[in-house]
Formats: structure tokens, C-alpha cells, sequence
């Protein structure tokens, strides 16, 4: 296949005629050895060339583009014709593929899941790291875990932002708050260790412990599960804010109705973790949304949609691309009648197509609207496949009414921006090179962002179809 590697080399430029004559399998070895020596940076060098890129920052594409990749960072980027290929580099063909930025799943969950059961209590280094693989390895190279973590979170962050990790880059809202009555957190997810909130005279404590911690963002959730559980008083919810805000983090909350997004955004909310569901949005929250600077982090459009499409078998559960990644057994779970059947018999079922639906023209409000918004899944409990649903989010968003060029930008280069992480998100000088390489144009149809051949992340390929990487 077109996959080419060819390596210039590393050695016969320096070796000098007279030299030639003492060439032995030694001598190559030991001249081999002095020129890495003599030459650490260029052992790290990867050009990749011929590809049409579609660089993040909304910029038409590029056909003919050609990259040089220097310790896992963007060094250079133009055109074939002026690429210089730096002695010794690792050379990658890629005529006729597409590159794009590796994508920013801004709202996920990690650690927690096996199969189709949540196993809070296993949660370790282990089931993390793998749920950034897998992310990783559906081209999600950076996601942001929303208010499920325990502890060894920080040290794998920690770790991963003085290195180059193998694996989707990770920031953390640590362990996110909720109402004693309500939804989310330890409650939802027993074995999660929340800050449970009956008072506002709870919040600081928990929010200082947050903060000695160093998360990244602080979550909390406000939402009755249509009505049967109550939602965080307003008071509460405006304390948190102020005090995160005190202490310099940023604030996310789970939200459905609109009533709760417009006075979240009124108390300076950074950014909403779902699309409002309950009825479409209007002109008072957008004005407030851009008023106060509140991102729409994620829509979790593919959420909704795992509300119900388990009730039939639906056609993803044979597509090669969601295949790879789950089980035998998850399949033959969600095949079988028993647990559609089950899925059917939820009384909301109806309501879940309605929100969806409310959710897409929500979505597409916010956007004309001017709202800054980002691309979230809430993938990584049941049901939710991480990497899989982050495309078929994709999907969803251009169902909304976005376009796919929009919907890759929100998914990079916007991701990065709430992030507010300037290396990651576009493939431009100075960045790190977190891509996804294509052979199909997501431009013409956003499920061409399926098509991955392969995915780098700071400059190494981490996934390579066809390949058990
Ligand atoms: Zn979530």
C-alpha cells in the first residue's frame, strides 16, 4: 500500500573518501554511533509528504503539503516543492492521504467502564491509560476527563506534560460536586468520590481541596433525570463559580434545562458540558453565553443518541471501525433481545429522540449566534464508546446543520483554545504534530473522518491500521 518509508542516509554523506578505504562492518557501526552522536535532533526527524492538509485553523485545504516533524514538534510546514528533507530524516509517503489535526474530545470519562459495566473500584493507571489508548487510537489525541477521576489522575497528567505520551494527551476536572438530592458524581456513579453538597457553606472546602490538587477545571451538575431527582439550588451553583474563580480555575457544569444554562452563564459559568434539552435556546442566553465568555464545551449529541439506538440493533454494531475496539461479549450484549428489550421499556425513550433533537437545533443556534463552542461526547461510561462515538458525534453536528469544515475546526483547533493549550489543536510552526492521517477527504463527508490509516501523536505513530498498534 501507499504507506512508504524511506530513510536518507545517515551516514555515507559524512564518511570522507580517505575514510572509505578502513570502511569495515566495525568502522560503519563505530562511524554510525559518532554521526547520532554528532547529530541527536536529526535521530528525530519525520518529514511526511504529498498529503492534502487541513491544518485545523478553518484554512482551505492544502493539497501537495508536506511537513518536517523535529522531536515531535511542527518545525516546518509548506508545500513538496519547498520541502528540504533534513539529512537523516525518516521519510513518509503519504500521496493521496488527508492529514488533520488530532481531535479534542472536551467532554469524556476514562477509567471506569469494562464492557458494557461500570467498575468504578478498578479504576487505576491501568484502565486509564487504556481509555486513552483507545481514544488515541480513533484519533482523539487529546480529551478532557469531566468530574470522574480519582486521585492517580494527577500523576499520569503530571507525567504526560513533560513528556511525549503514546496515548491521548489528559486534563482533569479531578472529582466533580454535586447536590445531595441530585444527579451526577458519586451518585450516579457509586464509588466515585465526590464532594456531596447540601449547603453553600460545603463549597469551599471542597473546592480548596480541588484546588490543592491542581485540576485543570472545576465540574459540578445540575439536572433532575427528568424528574426524579432534584437539581443544585442556584445558590450553591453560584458559590462554586465564585470560589473556583478565586482560586483562578474555570468552572463546567453538566446542564439540561434552559433556565439553569442562562443563570449559569449570568454568574460567569466558563462553559456548559451539554446542549439545553428541554426547549430551544433563545436570544437572552446567547447574549449572556457571549457576554460572559461561556464556551458550549460539548453537545453531547452522541449521548443522546445512546439513549435509544440500543433498542434495535443498530447498524454501527457491524462497521469494522467500532468492531476493532469492543468485545465479542459487548457485542453480543447489545445484540441481544433481552437488552433491547430492556432499552425499549424505558418510559423516556421518546423523550430521548425528542431532546436529541432539540439538542441539533440548540446546537445550531448557539453557532449562528456566535457562541464559541468545542466537540464533547461524554463517552467512557456504558454504552458510550470512547473514539467510536466521538465520530459519530462528528456526524451528529453536521446533521445539526453545521458544516463539516466547522465541525473539524470545533474539534481542534477551538478545543484547544478552551483548553487554552497553544501547542495542541492546529498543525501550524511550533505545534506539536497530534495528527490523524485520512484517505478519504472529511471535507466532502465528515464520516470520512473514519477512514484513519494512521495517528501520531507528539510525532510518533501511536496507531497504524492493519497493524496491532
Ligand atoms: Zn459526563
Amino acid at each position: 500500500m501507499p504507506l512508504t518509508r524511506s530513510r536518507t542516509p545517515k551516514f555515507c554523506c559524512r564518511v570522507s573518501p580517505s575514510r572509505r578505504l578502513f570502511t569495515s562492518c566495525q568502522t560503519l557501526a563505530f562511524l554510525f554511533s559518532l554521526t547520532i552522536a554528532a547529530m541527536p535532533s536529526n535521530a528525530e526527524v519525520r518529514v511526511l509528504r504529498g498529503f492534502t492538509l487541513i491544518d485545523g485553523t478553518g484554512a482551505a485545504a492544502v493539497p501537495n503539503s508536506a511537513m518536517i516533524v523535529d522531536g515531535g514538534r511542527i518545525s516546518w510546514v509548506g508545500s513538496v516543492s519547498g520541502l528540504k528533507v533534513p539529512a537523516g530524516a525518516e521519510v513518509v509517503d503519504l500521496a493521496g492521504r488527508f492529514v488533520m489535526p488530532g481531535m479534542i474530545d472536551l467532554h469524556g470519562h476514562i477509567g471506569i467502564t469494562s464492557g458494557m459495566t461500570l467498575d468504578t473500584k478498578s479504576y487505576s493507571r491501568e484502565t486509564v491509560e487504556h481509555d486513552l489508548k483507545m481514544y488515541a487510537s480513533y484519533g482523539v489525541t487529546t480529551m478532557l476527563s469531566l468530574g470522574l477521576d480519582k486521585d492517580p489522575i494527577f500523576e499520569i497528567r503530571d507525567q504526560q506534560r513533560t513528556s511525549r505520551p503514546a496515548m491521548a494527551r489528559v486534563y482533569t476536572a479531578g472529582q466533580g460536586f454535586v447536590y445531595k438530592d441530585g444527579i451526577g458524581g458519586g451518585i450516579s456513579f457509586p464509588g466515585i468520590p465526590s464532594a456531596i453538597f447540601s449547603t453553600v457553606a460545603d463549597v469551599e472546602p471542597a473546592v480548596a481541596e480541588q484546588a490543592r490538587k491542581h485540576v485543570d477545571f472545576i465540574k459540578f451538575w445540575t439536572d433532575d433525570n427528568m424528574g426524579k431527582a432534584k437539581r443544585m439550588p442556584l445558590d450553591i451553583c453560584k458559590a462554586i463559580i465564585d470560589s473556583a474563580h478565586k482560586h483562578g480555575i474555570r468552572v463546567i457544569a453538566h446542564v439540561f434545562y434552559l433556565e439553569d444554562a442562562k443563570r449559569l452563564a449570568d454568574y460567569g459559568i466558563d462553559g456548559l458540558a451539554h446542549i439545553v434539552r428541554d426547549q430551544p435556546v433563545d436570544q437572552e442566553l446567547i447574549a449572556s453565553m457571549k457576554r460572559h465568555q461561556t464556551w458550549q464545551i460539548a453537545s453531547t449529541l452522541s449521548r443522546e443518541l445512546s439513549l435509544f439506538v440500543f433498542a434495535k440493533t443498530p447498524e454501527f454494531l457491524s462497521d469494522p471501525f467500532f468492531m476493532r475496539s469492543v468485545s465479542g461479549d459487548t457485542i453480543k450484549t447489545l445484540s441481544s433481545p433481552e437488552y433491547q428489550a430492556k432499552t425499549a421499556a424505558d418510559p423516556n425513550l421518546e423523550k430521548y429522540r425528542q431532546t436529541l433533537a432539540t439538542g441539533k437545533k440548540n446546537l445550531k443556534a448557539l453557532a449562528d449566534g456566535g457562541v464559541r463552542y468545542g466537540m464533547g461526547t461524554d463517552t467512557g461510561v456504558p454504552g458510550r464508546f470512547q473514539g467510536y462515538f466521538d465520530h459519530l458525534e462528528l456526524q451528529e453536528m453536521v446533521e445539526a446543520g453545521l458544516t463539516p469544515m466547522q465541525v473539524i475546526v470545533a474539534a481542534t483547533k477551538s478545543g484547544a483554545e478552551f483548553l487554552k493549550a497553544p501547542d495542541l489543536g492546529t498543525l501550524r510552526k511550533g505545534k506539536w504534530a497530534d495528527l490523524i492521517v485520512l484517505t478519504k477527504n472529511p471535507l466532502d463527508d465528515i464520516r470520512n473522518t473514519q477512514t484513519i490509516q494512521s495517528v501520531y501523536v507528539a510525532g510518533n505513530p501511536i496507531y497504524t491500521k492493519g497493524t496491532s498498534k
